[in-house]
């Protein structure tokens, strides 16, 4: 991990999941890495798990008033204005996809690590993601990339129907869990391979990815409906994030701006 200079305001470390050479306004990274790591390693020995948890109505409006605090400062700061988005937002408990040990830094401008190596992306690429989508209620709209279930989650709040697909079994299985103690129910978690797509539920009226191909998958492409939009991190080290949609005539394509992510891990090399 190295640490970048953004345009405005204080250095920023690049982890995968953030934006960069973005400003605006921050909170200070409460936990610095190594103490996170050692903070997620005794969370997994001591067998904690993502969801539920024991805190009480004290703990739940100090985390209300920490959402509140992130939309504010990282999210409608930033320029994200879609309202549907920031309501969605406000109101998906982001505390509850992370590990436990992590739930204070939850509310932080920053990515987090979820175990075997994956991140939950910074609030303010989730919110971008989201508003770039374009979500309609009656949406049906494919997530590749699960992890903790927190965008799929956002997802739900906006669409009709979340297809999402992660390649990693326990991420999956942690992620239906935490889905269901939060009661939601239009969330369909498969385990595999998103380099195919999931061809069963196209076509999608939107597809977000949430971890970076080199290339775009073509099976993404075909499972788009026309006037459907993908989103998705595309590169190695230097990634953008890309705005595609599916028109009559075939696909128009439009730059974000630079992001980190994890790989899309390609199953069969
Ligand atoms: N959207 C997630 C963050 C995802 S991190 C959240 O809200 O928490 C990226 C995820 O993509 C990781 O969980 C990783 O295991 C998964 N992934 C990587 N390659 C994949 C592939 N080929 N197919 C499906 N999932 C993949």
């Amino acid at each position: 991990m190295s640490c970048t200079s953004a345009r405005q305001g204080a250095p920023r470390c690049r982890e995968p999941d953030s934006v960069r050479g973005r400003g605006g306004p921050k909170r200070a990274m409460t936990l610095a890495p190594p103490l996170v790591s050692v903070l997620v390693l005794l969370g997994i020995v001591a067998g904690v798990s993502c969801g539920g948890g024991p805190e009480g109505p004290e703990d739940e409006s100090e985390f209300a008033a920490a959402r509140e605090l992130m939309v504010a400062t990282q999210i409608e700061a930033r320029g994200v204005r879609a309202p549907r988005v920031l309501a969605a937002m406000r109101r998906v408990p982001r505390h509850r996809f992370v590990p436990a040990p992590l739930r204070e830094a939850a509310y932080g401008d920053t990515p987090l690590p979820i175990g075997l190596g994956q991140t939950i992306s910074q609030p303010y690429i989730v919110a971008v993601m989201t508003e770039a989508l374009a979500p309609g209620p009656g949406d049906v709209v494919l997530e590749v990339g699960t992890g903790s279930g927190y965008q799929a989650a956002v997802l739900a709040q906006l669409v009709k129907r979340v297809y999402t697909i992660e390649l990693l079994a326990p991420l999956a299985e942690r992620a239906r869990a935490v889905l269901a103690g939060e009661g939601i129910t239009n969330v369909e978690v498969e385990v595999g391979d998103g380099w195919k797509g999931l061809p069963a539920h196209a076509p999608y009226d939107g597809i977000l990815v949430t971890a970076a191909p080199d290339v775009v998958p073509q099976a993404l492409l075909d499972q788009l409906a026309i006037g459907g939009r993908l989103i998705v991190p595309v590169g190695k080290d230097e990634q953008e994030l890309r705005l595609i949609t599916r028109t009559e005539h075939g696909f128009e394509t439009r730059t974000v701006f630079e992001v980190r992510f994890v790989p899309l891990v390609r199953e069969v090399e």
